[in-house]
């Protein structure tokens, strides 16, 4: 049983007045406790007032990114004690807007991957596809590059991910994808966990979806089988909007 995940990404968005209005609504509408985990993803300015706003809450915290060194000179980095320490217990990995904007590589993202679950940080890590490498007919492939070289080398068995199916045609675009390519994508990333590295991980793991999700499109994609929550970006920075697709995940 897969308890769903909506988590709200806000990039570079936000004063810690304006996020702290934000949790308050979200924490005291008080709808869901149990039900639906809540994530939200403040830039990391915020992350340890919100610890702190949130402490009785059951909203938890991401980084919406980290270096994966333990410390040293890296100046403008932030290491994962360093994000434990502020209050998050998840972060980010290989989102789209650190793919293409900050050039992060696939080598890059694992050793990332590797130091979050070397702290016990779960991560969530984002795949998707390109518009191009959607109209060449070439995302199952990508899909499964993404994941196996986000996951090389890690002895992955025991430990929780959760992976964030985001395509990148799809993100901040207004244009969602469709629930049968949603549907199709999902059950593409589960059979690369299951044959890859076992059924148990496979049955495990959230896989979320990104890309648009709005309280008008939320309930439909929520309820396709293998989706197991939302990734959700600029959504998630209106709290009834927010509010609206937490309601809608499937209990
Ligand atoms: C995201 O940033 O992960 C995202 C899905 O953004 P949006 O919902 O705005 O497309």
């Amino acid at each position: 049983m897969r308890t769903p995940l909506i988590a709200g990404n806000w990039k570079m968005n936000l004063t810690l007045e304006e996020s702290k209005d934000l949790v308050q609504s979200i924490h005291f509408s008080n709808r869901w406790p149990g039900t639906v985990d809540i994530i939200v993803a403040p830039p990391l300015t915020g992350l340890h007032f919100l610890s702190d706003v949130l402490k009785d809450s059951y909203i938890d915290l991401a980084a919406q990114n980290m270096f994966h060194q333990h410390s040293g000179a890296f100046t403008g980095e932030v290491s994962p004690s360093q994000i434990l320490d502020a209050g998050a217990n998840y972060v980010l990995l290989g989102h789209s807007e650190r793919r293409q904007l900050f050039n992060e590589d696939d080598k890059l993202i694992n050793e990332k991957m590797k130091a979050a679950i070397k702290h016990q940080i779960t991560p969530i890590l984002c795949i998707g596809e390109t518009l191009d490498q959607r109209e060449e007919n070439n995302y199952a492939y990508v899909l499964a590059t993404q994941v196996i070289s986000a996951l090389n080398e890690i002895d992955i068995m025991d430990k929780n991910i959760i992976i964030a199916y985001e395509p990148v045609w799809a993100i901040g675009t207004g244009k969602t994808a469709s629930p049968d390519q949603v549907a199709e994508a999902h059950l593409i990333i589960r059979s690369i966990l299951d044959e890859k590295y076992s059924k148990e991980l496979a049955d495990k793991t959230r896989i979320l979806y990104g890309g648009s999700v709005k309280p008008s499109n939320a309930k439909e994609l929520l309820s396709l089988k293998d989706v197991d929550g939302a990734l959700v970006g600029g959504a998630s920075l209106n709290h009834s909007d927010f509010i609206n697709i937490i309601s809608s995940a499937k209990l």
